[in-house]
């Protein structure tokens, strides 16, 4: 047992609930003796593009090669500035290196999430992309987002890795660009039983990039048609992750019902700064991936909720990508962002959690402030 009183993940509680579901899925994979790229990946894939209101989506090996793929198959490469954030996970970031292109990092607004402004002042005649990420299962802005990237004839990918679910008026993460990148990492919104991922679009000819790209560039008959990779999604995953989103809407309403009871238990107290509610109507729909809070003496509160037995965590180890030096983006000048790592904390957010866990939470922070 983990001994925390209430932990930061679910996973062992998560696995009884479903263990019969999921044995009788992977058995049913094996039998079929069906492993790489089946059936099984092919519905997969139907159901997430319905699920997120695309045309197509393709299944990868996780969302740093959703990401990756995606910014080659949109042409960008060597000279082309991608925008992006830095309070992000390094992925994010990689994923343009690894392209070739180079990532500029902006700011972020009270929301965690990209700020438009700020993204509109970082626009040079290098950047031809925005890499916008939903962060903690909040949709960015995308009424400005997009809005400042048509006019200047900018490619659009999202990084939803942290959003299946979420909606900005009406319109499901990952549907707005040219191309959204989902994680089934485990302890992701939909998680596998190890590392997943998939990348959504209704353009043909990004589809048809990325199926290259995810397979060594091999063509449907058999010859290659450029150099590339093996970032294929597997089979018995895909399987897993068929089953799971069938019960992700009931998780993120649970998630959904968790924040709300944050938001009542704390938002009296000054020193913290929540996130925005969840609303039953308004623009945002938003899922939860982290209930991400920005505190006084955070560093005390930390303490004090672990000897309390609360397991709490700091986004990326604690440090933004322009905060790492070996990435050499460090020249980067974003206080807002400097001022959030210097406070955040995550709580416990899981669909399991109990309600009597989360008002221990919030009773261990009264008392830490009083
Ligand atoms: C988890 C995550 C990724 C990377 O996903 P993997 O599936 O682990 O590769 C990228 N971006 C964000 C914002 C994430 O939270």
């Amino acid at each position: 047992m983990s001994g925390w009183t209430v932990p930061y993940v679910g996973f062992r509680q998560q696995y009884q609930e479903q263990q019969s579901d999921l044995l009788r899925t992977i058995d049913e994979v094996l039998t079929g003796g069906d492993l790489i790229m089946r059936q099984q990946m092919l519905d997969f894939e139907t159901h997430v593009a319905e699920y997120v209101g695309t045309r197509y989506a393709l299944g990868v090996s996780n969302c740093t090669d959703a990401l990756h793929l995606s910014v080659r198959a949109a042409g960008l490469g060597a000279g082309d500035e991608v925008i992006t954030v830095s309070h992000t996970f390094v992925a994010t970031a990689a994923a343009i290196h690894h392209a070739g292109a180079t990532p500029v990092l902006v700011d972020v607004g009270d929301d965690h999430n990209m700020d438009p402004d700020a993204f509109e002042a970082a626009i040079t005649p290098r950047t031809r992309a925005v890499l916008p990420v939903h962060l903690n299962g909040r949709i960015s802005d995308m009424r400005r987002i997009m809005e400042i990237a048509e006019r200047h004839g900018l490619t659009v990918i999202e990084d939803a890795a942290q959003a299946l679910g979420a909606t900005f008026e009406g319109k499901g993460a990952g549907s707005f660009g040219v191309a959204g990148c989902f994680s089934f990492y485990p302890a992701k919104l939909l998680g596998a039983l190890g590392d997943g991922g998939a990348v959504v679009t209704d353009s043909d000819e990004i589809r048809e990039r990325v199926n290259l790209l995810r397979n060594h560039g091999r063509l449907p008959d058999g010859t290659i048609g450029e150099w590339s990779f093996n970032c294929r999604l597997d089979n018995v995953q895909a399987a897993i992750l068929d089953v799971r989103l069938g019960w992700l809407d009931g998780w993120n309403r649970r998630r959904r019902a968790i924040a709300a009871r944050y938001q009542a238990g704390l938002a009296d107290l000054d020193a913290l700064l929540l996130p925005p509610p969840p609303v039953e109507e308004g623009d945002y729909y938003d899922v939860f991936q982290n209930y991400e809070v920005e505190a006084e003496d955070r560093d005390a509160l930390e303490a004090y909720l672990r000897e309390q037995g609360v397991e709490t965590m700091r986004p990326w180890g604690g440090k933004a990508i322009h905060q790492s030096p070996a990435l050499g983006l460090s020249d980067t000048h974003l206080p807002r962002t400097d001022l959030l790592f210097d406070r955040v904390l995550m709580l416990p957010m899981f669909p399991e959690l109990a309600d009597e866990q989360v008002d221990y939470v919030v009773d261990r922070i009264h008392e830490f402030y009083r």
